[in-house]
């Protein structure tokens, strides 16, 4: 057989000029070890530069005499496995992504750095036969050194710092040994632990009939190596005791496992029922690792020593070899969406790793995503129900409070007056409660009552947010800071006010209506340090607090049993977005926070206050009906052709020049149909093309305009393809370098 002599290699620079394969001659003596994955420094231009090896040929267009050598292989090992060469070129395809950034995706940071491994010094003994002289030599010179000793013959080695510390001893007695010959001192390397918590092992509980029997369905599916099963079970249905049930199955199957929950849940809490089943089987990624963490974490998954990835999104690019199962966890959750390049979702790229490794993907929720359940009605997907809560407790009792009822009565304050009372008395009882607000800062806006002007920033169209401990105006958008005005801009008038109530200023307001309450925010502002989600929680958890007040992000995945009472202030601030998905993120929001009362023995209650009591969002999520909102919300998809019944196509474009980006949009446009109308097939299905100023129209002084395209759903990939195609010669068509273009399939916003 001839030999493969040409490796077409992709270099590491994000360009869309250099966006291809470059072929390379393999010198003589690499020819061995060369095979695709590996990364390669190789000659370009004038330099030199890393690049990946994606493919290995025979042949090659370029002639003889230009063709040049692979300086150097850079690592021993291949950085992604041969297998993940197909999702690369998919991903480039899918989401018009460089081929370079899918790659990237697949490696950490640390690999391309070249970070340094982490080590420490450990001692050993030098030998073992002569230990009980050289004992008896320092014994009563230094009963440390003797110590050391001691504890080395029972254990052989130790860690320089742990050694002193449990002799008592300090670096001296390590050096005296030293000199005298009985141990020795060898760098070795570890691992940084992301993760150092006690660890305290469960025993799995039995399983109720409803989990036992989606488990027996899971199995199956795990013994045949295939299918997506969504897991729709209410909160506190105990679908993590599924998962894990999965895993084990999975595990014994000698396959691996990627369990991704959202960012904002991969609480302690969710992490350490997994670590306290799997002990160190388990490696955690999430964004707040360091360089370094992350990169071990990286190579304990790729050398086989941990077979189960908990993570946030990007762990679904985790390195496992042989993988069995993937799990999304609260699979309707935006944040499994990339919102920068590559814009890919998780659950497509899961399901894509399943179908090539033969594992099985299973989509987790309370509250699945209208497309997916849509899918599972149309059996793409295998449904599993469970419609009660784990241990029979009966789901909260929710009670829909009509604030402008209220407000004729003349309560002005953040509480209803049922609230109130509902509050009031779970303090008595010493239990706890959860009150939702939506909004972080003080005041949501700041506006002029007798000009009406709205302040807004400077850089974005945006109104400004109020903080008051800083007493400062902050944008939520650019971070922008301005003073607090003491008079209107505009028209000089003193009637300059904060409206509108967030996260600071309802703490502020609870203190007042409620003295000596141990109040606890939660939202961006409290929870930027590193570790502070952690000490929030817990303390929380132990009932170091009354109240735990925040923003979406105590909405989801947390269990405290003495939860009793959940208060949403303010329902409706979801649905004046302008998305067709409103209704749906509205009712999820509830339905998850509603699901945080009464998991323990004594029941919950739920409080949601709302100006829109009648909207059939709320109305279906405070009779935790599902079903019942998914029947409504579908209908009226299909009525407007909105997802799942049609495909959007959002093409976001920014630049500092106002009126060459709407010359750019329009002509865009143009150039768009004229496409369409070349094809038939896209010319049938498309329901809307325009170009638009977006609903925000400057971020960080950048204009945004967007132009939207929607096309009928059809049940083949045909028009998919097409619009995929479309997608690509417009990028090249429209590719300039004032103006930045994000396209997304399927928007999970179109702010
Ligand atoms: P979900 O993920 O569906 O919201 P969890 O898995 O968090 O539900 O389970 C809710 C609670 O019920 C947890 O405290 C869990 O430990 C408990 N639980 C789950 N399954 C069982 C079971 N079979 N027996 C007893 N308790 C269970
Ligand atoms: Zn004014
Ligand atoms: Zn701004």
């Amino acid at each position: 057989m001839k030999e493969k002599k040409y490796a077409g290699v992709v270099v590491d620079q994000v360009h869309p000029s250099t966006d291809k394969l470059y072929h390379y001659a393999i010198p003589e003596d690499l020819l061995r070890n060369v095979m695709p994955g590996l990364r390669v420094l190789v000659p370009f231009g004038r330099r030199n530069i890393q690049g990946y090896i994606l493919t290995i040929d025979n042949e090659t267009d370029i002639s003889k005499e230009k063709i040049r050598y692979i300086k150097k292989v850079l690592d021993p090992e291949p950085a992604f496995e041969p297998s993940i060469i197909p999702l690369i070129f998919w991903m480039k395809k899918e989401y018009h992504c460089m081929l370079i950034e899918a790659i990237r995706c697949f490696i950490p940071p640390g690999l391309r750095f070249n970070v340094k491994e982490k080590t420490q010094k450990v001692v050993y003994l030098e030998r073992a036969d002569s230990l009980e002289e050289w004992i008896h030599s320092v014994e009563k010179r230094s009963p440390q050194m003797a110590a050391i000793l001691n504890i080395l013959h029972q254990q052989d080695n130790m860690p320089v710092n742990e050694l002193l510390k449990s002799a008592g001893a300090t670096y001296s007695s390590i050096r005296s040994l030293l000199k005298k010959g009985y141990i020795r001192l060898e760098e070795e390397e570890i691992y940084r632990n992301p993760w150092p918590l006690e660890q305290v092992y469960t025993q799995p509980p039995v399983l109720n009939d409803e989990q036992r029997k989606a488990s027996k369905e899971i199995t199956q599916y795990i013994r045949e190596g295939r299918g997506t099963i969504l897991l729709h079970g209410v909160t506190g249905s105990g679908k993590t005791e599924i998962y894990m049930k999965a895993a084990e199955e999975v595990l014994l199957k000698g396959r691996q496992v990627i369990v991704l929950v959202p960012e904002i849940s991969l609480t302690p809490q969710a992490v350490n029922r997994f670590k306290s089943r799997f002990g160190n089987k388990v490696a955690v990624l999430h964004s707040r690792l360091s360089i370094g963490e992350r990169y071990d974490e990286w190579r304990r998954i790729r050398n086989n020593e941990v077979p189960i990835v908990v993570g946030a999104r990007s762990a679904v690019f985790a390195p496992l070899k042989k993988l069995g199962l993937i799990i999304l966890d609260e699979a309707h959750e935006d944040s499994y969406k990339s919102e920068v390049r590559p814009r890919y979702h998780a659950l497509e790229v899961a399901s894509k790793r399943c179908e090539a490794d033969g594992a099985v993907l299973i989509l987790g929720s309370a509250t699945p995503a209208l497309e997916d359940y849509y899918k599972a009605q149309k059996k793409e997907y295998h449904l599993i129900e469970l419609k009660k809560r784990a241990d029979n407790q009966p789901l909260p009792y929710v009670t829909i409070i009509d604030m402008r009822r209220d407000l004729e009565m003349g309560n002005r304050s953040i509480f209803s007056n049922e609230l109130y009372k509902a509050l009031k008395s779970t303090l008595l009882r010493n239990e706890q409660a959860i009150l939702l607000l939506n909004r972080r800062g003080y005041a949501q806006f700041v506006s002029c009552r007798k000009c009406g002007y709205v302040i807004k920033c400077t850089n974005c169209d945006v109104s400004m947010t109020y903080h008051a401990r800083e007493k400062i105006l902050k944008c939520h958008y650019c971070d922008y800071r301005e003073n607090y005005p003491r008079v209107c801009p505009v028209c000089n008038s003193k009637y300059i006010k904060y409206f509108g109530i967030a996260t600071q200023k309802a703490e502020e307001e609870i203190k007042k209506i409620f003295p000596g309450i141990r109040v606890l925010r939660m939202d961006y502002d409290t929870t930027s340090r590193k570790g502070s989600h952690y000490r929030i929680l817990s303390a929380f958890d132990k009932g170091e607090y009354d109240v735990l007040l925040g923003t979406q992000m105590i909405a989801k995945g947390l269990d405290f049993p003495n939860v009793t009472l959940v208060g949403v202030l303010a329902a409706d601030s979801a649905l004046y977005l302008p998305d067709y998905r409103s209704s749906e993120k509205t009712f999820q929001l509830i339905t998850q926070v509603a699901g945080r009362a009464g998991r323990g023995n004594k029941p919950g209650r739920v409080i949601i206050q709302t100006y829109q009591p009648d909207h059939y969002a709320i109305k279906y999520a405070s009779k935790h009906d599902y079903v019942g909102f998914y029947q409504k919300e579908i209908i009226i998809r299909k009525q407007f052709e909105y997802p799942p019944f049609s495909h959007i196509i959002r093409i976001l474009m920014t630049s500092d020049n106002e009126r060459e980006l709407v010359q750019y949009a329009n002509n865009m446009v143009k150039w768009i149909r004229n496409e369409i109308e070349g094809d038939k097939l896209l010319q049938s299905s498309l329901l809307q093309l325009g170009a638009y100023v977006a609903p925000i129209e400057r971020i960080k002084n950048r204009f945004r305009w967007q132009i939207l395209i929607r096309f009928r759903e059809d049940e083949s990939s045909v028009v998919r393809n097409a619009y995929h195609k479309l997608a690509e010669n417009l990028i090249k068509e429209f590719y300039c370098d004032n103006i930045t273009l994000a396209l997304d399939f399927n928007p999970l916003s179109l702010i």
